[in-house]
C-alpha cells in the first residue's frame, strides 16, 4: 500500500469501505471497487447475487453502470477489493466489460492484507475484443461495397 500515491490508496480505502454493501447471500464473497473518472470523481460499486445467478453483477460492472449512467465514459483507474489475502482479479466478463472503455489502470488489494497487485486493463485481456475491432470491422465492410 506504501508505494501507491494518495489518490490511489484513497481509492483502494474506498473499494474495501463499499465491500459492506455487497448482496452475496449465496457466495458470501464481498467484492468492493471504486473507479476514478478521469475527472477525478469516484464511484463505487459491490458485487450483488440473484437467486437466478445468472442475474449478479460483480463489484467492477457495478461501479462502470453506475458510473455510465452518471455520464462518465473515460476512466483513470479502478480498485478491487475481496477478502482474500492475495488480491484477486477480475473475472472474464469484467475485464471484457473494462477494456470498452479504454486502458487504464488496475489495483487489485486486499480488505485482510496489505498486498496490492497493479495492472493495466490491456494487460489483464490481452486480444481484447474492442469499439476498435468494429470500427476495423465497418471500414472493411465500406471499403468491400465500393
Ligand atoms: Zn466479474
Amino acid at each position: 500500500m506504501e508505494k501507491l500515491s494518495v489518490a490511489d490508496q484513497d481509492l483502494v480505502h474506498r473499494a474495501r469501505e463499499v465491500m459492506k454493501n455487497a448482496y452475496c447471500p449465496y457466495s458470501k464473497f464481498q467484492v468492493g471497487a471504486a473507479l476514478r473518472t478521469q475527472s477525478g470523481e469516484v464511484i463505487v460499486g459491490a458485487n450483488h447475487e440473484n437467486a437466478s445467478y445468472g442475474g449478479t453483477i460483480c463489484a467492477e460492472r457495478s461501479a462502470v453502470v453506475s458510473a455510465l449512467t452518471q455520464g462518465h465514459r473515460k476512466f483513470d483507474a479502478i480498485a478491487i477489493v475481496t477478502a482474500l489475502d492475495d488480491p484477486a482479479a477480475p473475472c472474464g466478463l469484467c475485464r471484457q466489460f473494462l477494456v470498452e472503455f479504454g486502458n487504464y489502470k488496475v489495483i487489485l488489494g486486499s480488505s485482510t492484507s496489505n498486498k496490492i497487485f497493479e495492472s493495466q486493463v490491456k494487460d489483464l485481456l490481452p486480444y481484447a475484443f474492442t469499439p476498435a475491432s468494429l470500427d476495423d470491422y465497418n471500414q472493411q465492410s465500406t471499403a468491400a461495397q465500393k
